[in-house]
């Protein structure tokens, strides 16, 4: 069996560069040759212990790395009639739904009870070569960085948090949250007509990159040092907007403290899409009954990514979301640690960091 380098782990602070068997594809699995992966906030968490594997055991040995583009290797049987050739560029989506169960057939293939998701639950793309299932390999456009297909993943996730927004021209929205999918977010929210984009966070470095890539104000909820800073958000909010509270609110952030200042922030009539992930599984949500009912409030969650993949590749070749300055750091396959805990434990400036495999 021909062998290849991964990144392998076993268990909170032990994961290994080893040599392992390519994977072997079925008749409707495509194997590709990964370019660039991006290290999220999930592989993050796994080194460190934060959340549980979702293997069936909860336990590794497991490939981690989910957002990943790269060349087409071996495009198997059912890719073959398909069209995709060896050497062609691809970006793969990791959540590989069963297209046979209830929630499937329904359409909600967010909420599939068969999924595999390549790095979460069965090996994924901090190696030399990944598989995936034909239909979650897209073919992306030659002159399409590998870095900004590998980025398609999360693109993906705003697009679906963005989608649920419902948003109308000449619209107010605030987005909580300005990491690499809340930049996204910022772009895309501008895209679908918000007249007034205002950015909230915690860190100037990051709201400097809001405005960079479109917002109209930044608002820093907690650094009373910083430009941006604000003690009463939904005062400002009203400053800013001519009054009123806002149409919509974002939150590709799961810190409970923003998720209650977006019920603050927006008006009767608001829509709030809340989708960051929350940093413990004990966070509860407190919403005021009497109140969220007679301001006739739309209050929903965005999961995943379904039915939006298509989109983000018009979107990157058009620039209409420009990624480049997100990604502020990259390393090579045998760095993979070293950047999980960078992108933990340093204090440098820094919002993306992606893996780059020659
Ligand atoms: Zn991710
Ligand atoms: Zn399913």
């Amino acid at each position: 069996m021909a062998k290849m380098r991964a990144v392998v782990y076993y268990e909170p602070f032990n994961m290994k560069v080893e040599e392992v068997d390519i994977p072997a594809i079925g008749a409707n699995e495509i194997l590709v040759k990964v370019k660039a992966v991006g290290i999220c906030g999930t592989d993050v968490n796994y080194y460190y212990g934060n959340t549980a594997v979702m293997t069936e055991d909860g336990k590794g040995p497991l490939i981690l790395g989910h957002e990943s583009s790269g060349i087409v290797e071996d495009p198997g049987i059912l890719g073959a009639s398909m069209g995709f050739k060896k050497g062609d560029k691809v970006a793969v989506n990791p959540f590989a739904a069963c297209f046979c169960c209830v929630p499937c057939l329904n359409g909600e293939y967010n909420e599939c009870d068969n999924m595999r998701i390549n790095g979460v639950s069965v090996n994924g793309s901090f190696a030399e070569f990944v598989k995936a299932p034909v239909s979650n390999v897209y073919k992306i456009p030659d002159d399409m960085s590998f870095e900004a297909g590998g980025l398609a993943e999360p693109l993906a996730c705003a697009n679906n948090s963005v989608r649920k927004l419902h948003l109308q021209p000449g619209m107010t929205t605030v987005v909580f949250g300005c990491g690499a999918i809340g930049l996204m977010d910022v772009q895309l929210v501008r895209a679908c007509g918000s007249a007034k984009v205002i950015a909230v966070d915690v860190d100037d470095y990051k709201l400097d990159m809001a405005i960079k890539l479109g917002a109209d104000f930044a608002i820093n909820t907690v650094d009373k040092e910083s430009k941006y800073y604000t003690e009463n958000i939904a005062a400002k909010v009203r400053e800013l907007n001519g009054g009123r509270l806002a149409h919509r609110a974002l939150l590709p952030t799961g810190a409970m403290a923003a998720w209650h200042q977006a019920l603050e922030v927006t008006r009767a009539g608001s829509t709030i899409v809340y989708f960051g992930q929350p940093y413990s599984a004990d966070d509860v949500l407190h919403i005021n009954a009497l109140e969220a009912l007679t301001s006739d409030r739309n209050i929903c969650f965005a999961w995943l990514a379904p039915l939006v993949w298509d989109n983000v590749f018009n979107e990157l070749a058009s620039g209409q979301v420009k990624v480049e300055d997100i990604i502020t750091h990259k390393f090579s396959l045998d760095d993979v640690v070293e950047g999980i805990k960078f992108m933990r434990e340093s204090k440098e400036k820094k919002i993306k960091g992606m893996i780059i495999i020659d």
